[in-house]
């Protein structure tokens, strides 16, 4: 199976375009399997072509290797589910070798239990109902409305659990200069309802660690949790490090910290649906669980938001982490962060372009430059910086767009080692066509 498999020609546009009309009709006899393969490949004509490292986010290439086996891997247990482990003890293997193996990323302690998940999603929204049912359930200290702290820079899955969970937010601004969480004014806002902190490394929109230290010893002086959201830095910094690069504090090292969650499916590498959710202690991680047999069907017990859950993305991630191994993440982790810098040098360096924060890992944000109008002290853009990624868009390059302020967003993974002086060139180009057009605001997730 070769990664051209469904790519289109490359004289095909690469752009959004109209999406491909699909077959909305069962057909009254079923389609020959290489008719189907056939449709299926029509239908991703005007896909972003994220393997030719195209696309600044939602999707992530370490090397057609790694991809190859990723989908082998997920074809041979795609039919398993690790609802019942008892059933394939294939799965529970897998499942705890990757736990395992994330564990020492997260320098986790000999006490530290976790969960395979569905996404970085699933492990925030598991962490903050295991908090809720931890304190609910602990007669020292009544709760009556529970909340948690987080910086306005914690990623929107918090706000989904929050909303599911009937857990009240309180949002506290990023500090204005660094956009790194400010762990005092997250003190000032707790109360004795207070159940969980939050920090990020690093945060999704400007991909700066925030001080997890100092939120975690406000967390602890508090005696309540501290989850720390490492979903893009989980594999990424523990790399850095040895690298050489500073790194601030960021894992279970430090004591206060109870909960984290790390993607696979991002900087892992892995096929999509694979995250894990790690506590420090079982007794933290029990609450996570959910057990009735109020039904007709006997005792029902299941780790997350999930029922039946594929095997597949278990055996993904299990086949990419023991392929890539400790040598491969180093070398592809090192291979983003130059392309990284390299990117973040030409923005800081072009007049017209702002980088929101020198970037702590291998994302970056940058704005279009305030430029002073007339003669006054005012500042103004007469760039719009969506107009600016609708025109990369047009040539082929998908990034993402945010706000506030409005920002071009980059996600960068080892395959856009190979693709990076061709965005530059084509930003340039697209940046010398702008000027003064009006673009869309897109969003990062959709509702469809
Ligand atoms: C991607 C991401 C999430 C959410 O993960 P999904 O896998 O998209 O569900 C949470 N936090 C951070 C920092 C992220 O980058």
């Amino acid at each position: 199976m070769g990664l051209s498999e469904g790519s289109p020609p490359a004289a095909l546009p690469s752009s959004p375009t109209a999406p491909m009309r699909g077959s909305p009709e069962l057909p009254q006899v079923g389609w020959s399997v290489e008719h189907t393969l056939a449709q299926l490949d029509l239908l991703r004509i005007a896909d972003v072509r994220w393997k030719d490292g195209r696309a600044f986010s939602l999707a992530y290439l370490a090397s057609p290797e790694a991809h190859d086996l990723a989908t082998e891997a997920y074809r041979r247990f795609s039919g398993e589910n690790a609802l019942n482990v008892e059933a394939f003890p294939s799965l529970r293997t897998m499942q705890s070798d990757i736990l395992s193996m994330v564990s020492g990323w997260l320098s986790a302690p000999p006490t530290a239990r976790g969960f395979f998940t569905s996404g970085g999603t699933e492990s925030i929204l598991m962490a903050m109902k295991a908090a809720r049912d931890q304190f609910r359930h602990d007669e020292t200290r009544p709760i009556r409305q529970p909340n948690v702290v987080l910086p306005t820079s914690a990623h929107a899955a918090f706000h989904k659990a929050a909303a599911y969970f009937d857990i009240e937010l309180r949002l506290v601004p990023v500090c204005s200069e660094t956009w790194r969480a400010d762990a005092s004014a997250m003190a000032n806002a707790a109360n004795d309802d207070t159940i969980m902190f939050v920090a990020s490394a690093p945060q999704y929109p400007q991909g700066v660690v925030d001080p997890v230290s100092d939120i975690a010893a406000v967390a602890q002086e508090r005696g309540v949790n501290c989850h720390v959201d490492a979903c893009m830095g989980g594999v990424t910094l523990p790399y850095l490090e040895r690298l050489g690069v500073v790194v601030p504090r960021w894992n279970f090292a430090i004591d206060g910290v109870t909960s984290m969650s790390v993607d696979l499916h991002k900087f892992g590498y892995a096929a999509k649906g694979a995250s894990v959710i790690m506590y420090r202690t079982a007794r933290l991680r029990s609450h996570q669980g959910f057990v009735t047999d109020q039904w007709l069907g006997g005792v029902y017990g299941s780790s997350g938001v999930l029922g039946t859950k594929s095997g597949g993305a278990i055996a993904a991630a299990w086949a990419v982490m023991h392929h890539i191994g400790d040598d491969g993440y180093l070398r592809f982790t090192k291979a983003a962060r130059d392309t990284t810098l390299a990117i973040a040098a030409a923005i800081n360096d072009d007049p017209r372009l702002v980088l929101r924060a020198q970037p702590d890992t291998t994302l970056l944000s940058f704005g279009a430059a305030p430029q002073p109008v007339g003669d006054s002290a005012a500042m103004s853009s007469p760039l719009d910086i969506f107009a600016v990624a609708d025109g990369l868009a047009a040539r082929g390059w998908y990034v993402d767009r945010q706000a506030p302020p409005p920002s071009v967003h980059l996600t960068v993974n080892a395959v856009h080692a190979n693709t990076y002086g061709m965005f530059l060139a084509d930003l340039n180009a697209v940046l010398d066509s702008v000027s003064n057009r009006r673009g869309s605001a897109g969003s990062y997730g959709t509702l469809e």
